[in-house]
Parts: C-alpha cells; sequence; structure tokens
C-alpha cells in the first residue's frame, strides 16, 4: 500500500444499516481530526471470504464483524488472538501489511472498561456473579469476568445446553442454574449481567423475577435500544449501582480504533452524545 492512502475501516454484517459504529468511529475520526472513513458494509455468507481477501487492496487497515459473521472470521483469518479462540468468535479484524488477517474479540474488555467506568467501586471479587444467557456475548463476559477474579459465576439460560457447553468450556467456577429459576441465583450475586437479547426493542420482555435484587449489587445489561431496560429500572430502584449496555458497545470499540488509525479514543459524555444523536 502507498504511503498517503487515507485508511479505510468499517464494520461487515448483514443487516447492518442499524449499526452505530460507523456514528462512533467517525466521531473520533474528527475530534483527533484524522483522514480516515469507517462504511458499514452489507456482506454475506457466501462473499465473506472473496470481501475480506479484497478489502486490504480497496485500502482497508481493518473492519468490526456483527452477526452473522463472527464465528465465520474465525475460519477465514490467519492470526487469532488468545482471547477471539477463547471466546470461539471475532468482533475485530487487523489487515496486516504482510497481507494476514489478525482477527481479535475485544468485547469482554469493553465490558469490564464500561462497569470500571460507570461503577467506579464495583469490585469483582466482592462475590458471585449471575449471568442471563449464554450465546456468543456471555462467552465475552463470562471469560473476563473470570479473568477479573470473580470467585464464582451463575449462569442460566433459556436452552439449558448451551449453559452446560459454557460450564464445560470455562470450567469450574461456573455453576448452571435452571432457566426458570434464573430469579433465585440474583440475591446471592454481587454482579448481575443480563447477555440476553429480551428487553431489546422488538424482543420479548425479560420476564425473570427480581425481587432478589438489593441495594448494593452491580447491574448491567448488554441491551442498549431501549437504554433503560425493565432489568436496570427496577435494580435503580432497589438501590443497586445500574451500567447500560452502550459504554460496553464504545469501549470494545477503543482498541480497534487505536490499531487502525494509530491514536487512543476517550469514551466520554461526547462520545455517547454522538453515537445517541
Ligand atoms: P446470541 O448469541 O444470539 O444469544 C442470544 C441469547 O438470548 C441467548 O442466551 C438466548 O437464549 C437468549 N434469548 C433470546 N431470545 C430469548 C427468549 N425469547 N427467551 C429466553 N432467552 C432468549 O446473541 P449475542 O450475540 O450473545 O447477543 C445477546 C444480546 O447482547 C443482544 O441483545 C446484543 O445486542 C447484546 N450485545 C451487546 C453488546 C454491547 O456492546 N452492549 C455486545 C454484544 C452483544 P437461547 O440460547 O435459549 O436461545
Amino acid at each position: 500500500m502507498s504511503h498517503d492512502r487515507i485508511p479505510l475501516a468499517g464494520v461487515i454484517g448483514s443487516p447492518v444499516a442499524h449499526s452505530k459504529s460507523p456514528r462512533l468511529h467517525t466521531h473520533w475520526l474528527k475530534v483527533h481530526g484524522l483522514q480516515g472513513h469507517y462504511i458499514p458494509m452489507d456482506i454475506v455468507s457466501d462473499d465473506l471470504e472473496t470481501a475480506l481477501r479484497t478489502l486490504p487492496k480497496l485500502g482497508f487497515v481493518g473492519v468490526n464483524v456483527t452477526i452473522p459473521h463472527k464465528e465465520a472470521v474465525m475460519k477465514i483469518a490467519d492470526i487469532i488472538t488468545d482471547r477471539a479462540a477463547l471466546i470461539g468468535a471475532a468482533n475485530t479484524l487487523i489487515f496486516r501489511k504482510d497481507g494476514k488477517i489478525h482477527a481479535d474479540n475485544t468485547d469482554g474488555y469493553g465490558f469490564i472498561e464500561n462497569l470500571r467506568q460507570n461503577a467506579p467501586d464495583w469490585d469483582p471479587k466482592a462475590g458471585p456473579a449471575a449471568v442471563l444467557g449464554a450465546g456468543g456475548a456471555a462467552r465475552a463476559v463470562v471469560a473476563s469476568l473470570l479473568d477479573v477474579g470473580v470467585p464464582e459465576i451463575l449462569i442460566s439460560n433459556r436452552t439449558r445446553a448451551r449453559a452446560e457447553a459454557l460450564a464445560q468450556d470455562f470450567g469450574a467456577r461456573l455453576t448452571v442454574v435452571e432457566w426458570v429459576q434464573a430469579g433465585n441465583m440474583l440475591e446471592d450475586a454481587s454482579t448481575i449481567v443480563n447477555t440476553t437479547s429480551l428487553g431489546m426493542v422488538g424482543k420479548p420482555e425479560l420476564r425473570v423475577p427480581l425481587d432478589g435484587l438489593r441495594a448494593g449489587q452491580v447491574v448491567n445489561d448488554l441491551v442498549y435500544a431501549p437504554l433503560q431496560t425493565r432489568l436496570l429500572r427496577e435494580a435503580q430502584d432497589m438501590g443497586c449501582t445500574v451500567v447500560d449496555g452502550l459504554g460496553m458497545l464504545l469501549h470494545q470499540a477503543v482498541p480497534a480504533f487505536e490499531r487502525w488509525f494509530g491514536v487512543r479514543p476517550e469514551v466520554d459524555a461526547a462520545t455517547r452524545a454522538a453515537v445517541l444523536r
């Protein structure tokens, strides 16, 4: 690639029109006065490999990956970080100068940084964590909770087998709880995380009984549309520390932006406002 090419990045998925990432990266490019563009690209599965091998030749320095390609890109990438391998999915690709595709997963990083920023007194070691859901996002959440020293994780999922598989992969600190008993695991938890899509616009409401919530717990919902879900509203009423899901989306983008454009951006009120606009 010649030196005067303007760096391009983007997000690949299908559908991708709703993605907030273009606003986010474009905001940071502007704040830092950098040349570059970030483009949403709707790419179907049959075209994924061809697209990934072609994008670097067009001047792309990397892309974010969203549904449905997060697992599939792992088979195409040449280099995979340990955390992406552990999760089994990648959300960030870096197109290296030597032609190799480097795959990383920054969702867990974004999850932890969001909690650190918005619940500064959060102590992961204070007690067990309760995790609702066992999909792709749950894998990143569980991996990073274990990484920061949560002593025990109670996990509950509608499809129990998926939670069992996760417990198998991540080991002895995980205990699977029946979905109909998910409410019971909240009582003893210091950290509570919803990783299901329940409560999101267009999805059913999260119906897990929430009377186990109590003051002092840190409660995080990965859903960010709406920003205030039923879980967060009830947790707030109980005096819990609540953290919405938007911060995770913002923070997971920080390492990617830094790798692609050479500046480490801040996640601040202006960043949130730019994405919500
Ligand atoms: P996924 O792999 O499809 O997993 C979906 C999860 O939701 C599974 O645990 C699934 O349970 C559960 N679920 C869906 N419909 C349900 C229903 N009707 N009743 C009970 N459980 C139901 O998706 P994902 O990638 O993990 O994403 C999950 C959510 O996290 C999405 O809302 C996504 O937008 C959000 N997310 C946010 C961020 C962020 O940056 N804030 C990052 C990643 C993901 P089953 O296994 O039983 O189907």
